[in-house]
This record gives C-alpha cells, sequence and structure tokens, in this order.
C-alpha cells in the first residue's frame, strides 16, 4: 500500500492542468504513458531557468554559462542517482527513448554487426524499439527476428529460448508493455542473453516512470527513456550506456562540442558524455528535468509503484466486472503495469475515445505504435487507460461510468450486450 504520507489528492493540486475543465466537465487524465502532466516546480522550474540562467553551456567561462552548466551537469548527475548508476558519465542526453535507441543503432549497431548477424526484439515492442532495428537490418544485412506472445498476452519463453541463437548479438526488449501493462521476465532475459554473450538493450520509457530502476542490479548493456514520461519537460531523453561498451562506441553525430581536435585531416573526439551530444543541447528542459527527478524521489519510486498497482487492480476488475468490455493481456490483477487496453465489444476505440473526450476523460485509442503487437492480437486498435501518481480510484469510477455513456450513446441497452 502507499505510505501513510503519500497522498494522490494532495499530488494533483501540484498539477495546475489536472484542475481545467472539459466540455464544461472535470479533466480526468489517463494517458500517462503518453506523456504524462507537469506539476508547477518543473513548470517554474523551466521558466525561471529562461528568466534567470539562460546562457549557452559547456562554452562560456562568465559566471552566468558556468552556472547554466553545471544545472544542466548536475541533472545528469541526479538521473545517474535515480537509476542507481554508479557513474554519470555513461549518462547520455538526447531528445527521447526514440533517439536513445537510434543512438544505439547508429553507434554500436552500424560498427559492431555485419551480414549473418542477428537482433531478437519482441511482439511488444514500441515502434521506436523496431524500426531503428529494421533500418539497420536493412542496411547491414541483419536478421530482425521477433518473440511472439502467448495467447494470454505473455512473452512466449519456450520461443526466446529458441529465437536465441548464437547469431544474436541484440536482445531489444521493452521492460514494460505501453499496451498491455505486462512485463517481461527482464532478469531472466537478460541473465539468457548474456549466456549466449548478446548485449541487452531495455527499452524503459514505460519502466523507469513506474518503479525503482537499479541499472547495475538489472546488468542490462543500454537503457533508453524519456524526460517527459516522468513528469519532465519534452525534448530530453536519456540513454545509459554499460561504461565497458561506451568507448568502443561512434560518435552519433558530428558537430560542436563533441570532438576534442578538429584539423581537416583528423579529429579526435571528446570523451563520453559529451562524444554523443553534438551541437547545443536541450540544456534548459534538461535543467527542469532535474526538479521532476526530485518530486519523483521526494516521493519514493517503490510508493509511485504501489500506488499504480492500487490503481491498475482496479480498473482491471472494474473493466472484467462488464460483460461489454473485452480486456488485453493476461489480466492478473496484481502484476498489472501502469497501462490497460480493452475494446468494446460493439462500439469501435475510436468512437469510444471519442465519447469518453466529451466527457473529459482522457484515454489513448489507436495502435499505440505498436502495430506488430496489434497483429498478434488480432486487433486493428485498442482502448487503452493509463495512470500516474496524481490519478485517484475517482478517476477510474469517472472512466467506468464514461464506458456507460458510451452504451447509452450507441443504444445499446445492457440486457442487449
Ligand atoms: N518505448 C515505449 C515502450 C513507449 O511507450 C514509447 C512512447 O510511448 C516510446 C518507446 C517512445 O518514446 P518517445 O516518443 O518519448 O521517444
Amino acid at each position: 500500500m502507499p505510505t501513510k504520507s503519500f497522498d494522490p489528492l494532495k499530488i494533483r493540486a501540484d498539477f495546475p492542468l489536472l484542475s481545467r475543465t472539459m466540455n464544461g466537465r472535470p479533466l480526468v487524465y489517463l494517458d500517462s504513458a503518453a506523456t504524462t502532466q507537469k506539476p508547477n516546480a518543473v513548470i517554474e522550474a523551466l521558466s525561471n531557468f529562461y528568466r534567470e540562467s539562460n546562457a549557452n553551456i559547456h562554452r562560456g567561462v562568465y559566471p552566468l554559462a558556468e552556472a547554466a552548466t553545471a544545472l544542466y551537469e548536475n541533472t545528469r548527475t541526479k538521473v545517474a542517482e535515480f537509476i542507481k548508476s554508479p557513474s554519470s558519465q555513461n549518462v547520455i542526453f538526447t531528445r527521447n527513448t526514440t533517439e536513445s535507441i537510434n543512438l544505439v543503432a547508429h553507434s554500436w549497431g552500424r560498427k559492431f554487426l555485419k551480414e549473418g548477424d542477428e537482433i531478437l526484439i519482441t511482439d511488444f515492442e514500441h515502434h521506436a524499439n523496431i524500426v531503428p532495428w529494421y533500418q539497420l537490418s536493412k542496411e547491414k544485412g541483419v536478421k530482425l527476428k521477433s518473440v511472439p506472445i502467448t495467447n494470454d498476452g505473455q512473452l512466449d519463453m519456450a520461443a526466446f529460448d529458441r529465437l536465441l541463437t548464437p547469431r544474436v548479438k541484440l536482445v531489444a526488449v521493452t521492460a514494460l508493455s505501453n499496451v498491455l501493462g505486462v512485463r517481461p521476465p527482464l532478469q531472466k532475459i537478460i541473465l539468457m542473453a548474456h549466456q549466449n554473450k548478446s548485449l541487452v538493450l531495455v527499452d524503459g520509457a514505460q519502466s523507469v516512470p513506474h518503479e525503482p530502476t537499479d541499472v547495475a542490479h538489472m546488468d542490462c548493456d543500454f537503457l533508453a527513456f524519456s524526460a517527459h514520461k516522468m513528469l519532465g519537460p519534452t525534448g530530453v531523453g536519456v540513454l545509459w550506456v554499460r561504461p565497458e561498451i561506451l568507448d568502443t562506441m561512434d560518435p552519433f553525430m558530428g558537430g560542436g562540442e563533441m570532438i576534442s581536435t578538429v584539423k581537416l585531416d583528423t579529429i579526435t573526439w571528446a570523451d563520453a558524455p559529451l562524444k554523443f551530444e553534438a551541437g547545443t543541447p536541450n540544456y534548459a528542459d534538461v535543467a527542469a528535468f532535474s526538479v521532476a527527478l526530485d518530486y519523483l524521489t521526494h516521493i519514493g519510486m517503490e510508493t509511485v509503484r504501489q500506488h499504480e498497482k492500487t490503481l491498475a487492480a482496479y480498473a482491471l476488475k472494474r473493466l472484467l466486472e462488464r460483460p461489454d468490455i473485452t480486456v488485453y493481456g493476461p489480466k492478473i490483477l496484481d502484476e498489472q503495469g501502469s497501462a490497460i487496453s480493452f475494446n468494446h465489444k460493439i462500439v469501435h476505440a475510436h468512437d469510444v475515445g471519442t465519447i469518453l473526450g466529451e466527457e473529459g476523460i482522457a484515454i489513448r485509442v489507436g495502435h499505440h505504435c505498436a502495430q506488430p503487437l496489434m497483429e498478434a492480437l488480432h486487433v486493428p486498435a485498442t482502448a487503452r487507460l493509463s495512470f500516474y501518481v496524481y490519478n485517484t480510484t475517482d478517476d477510474v469510477d469517472a472512466f467506468i461510468n464514461g464506458l456507460s455513456k458510451v452504451d447509452q450513446v450507441f443504444g445499446l441497452a445492457k440486457s442487449a450486450i
């Protein structure tokens, strides 16, 4: 259970957007897997940065520039602490999870993979963890394979075992499905992959914001996530790389600040992480991200996990009570992650989303950038609700009441369903 001092109603008060109305109704925001709302502290940190601290970083020697650089580097240290990385030198700032994964494909994959090698992903993956590998496979003649899911929406571990051949050089897997809220057995996957001498990239876009992360314990080789999904500003992503691998990787983009010396015939690179951060980075948003990390640390990530577990179990239970709804995934109350996908048995997901939207309830509908997963589920689209620290069981109740409105609009009397 959440700690005694955790009160989602108090948390909500920190989020100005959550007090606005939609169509004259209170906003019920259940789309945090897409992006989270921002607390006042983060909004203020961003505007204060521009008011008081703005100067380009890693360049100027005057105090304002040095202070801006310190704010940027301070966030790097906080990110390292947040994911329990012993060093911050292997924390690279990017624009988002997508860019972090592309960086690995470009800087590690292009250098180390050759024709005949294989990359193993899973049917859970977001397009961000498919498309870069597809592009690389076309460029290098590498084979891209995917582990299927079982009928009840779990990762098929027998298939994983079969597909993990000696040719597999990289396993790229999500820690938590953005569609089904399922956690593949990450520790087992990493152990098996390492025994096979394959590296492991973990897409942490939906796990790092929602539960404690310990990269050393996880023992992955790459971890990618986005600030905007954890109360931070848009335009900031993180890539953590195992230190031994980092120095072997080529730069991602070329330009200012990622070099040590430049002559027309020889260029030497800066040390990591700057080697991977060409040009002026998104330093203002990175500075404000530090306040989001403080906010989450103050709540405690175990508390975040427990709170969402309670909400997800409650929402799942209420959805399963309804004969008009199909829920996707294993449907295990206390294992459900912070996202739940479902469909109305008669009404299309887009209509469900639109009607709920008119009621002030924001959920996501569509393929959720996971078309292979939609294919595995044999549906073109699902509706998804997802939670964060500011959600309450009242939000779930409002959502469930909204579903009755859907039935009403479509003239579906209970007996007809
Ligand atoms: N991976 C997963 C599991 C996601 O849910 C998302 C976004 O929803 C991404 C990757 C891509 O994140 P971004 O759009 O911040 O790059």
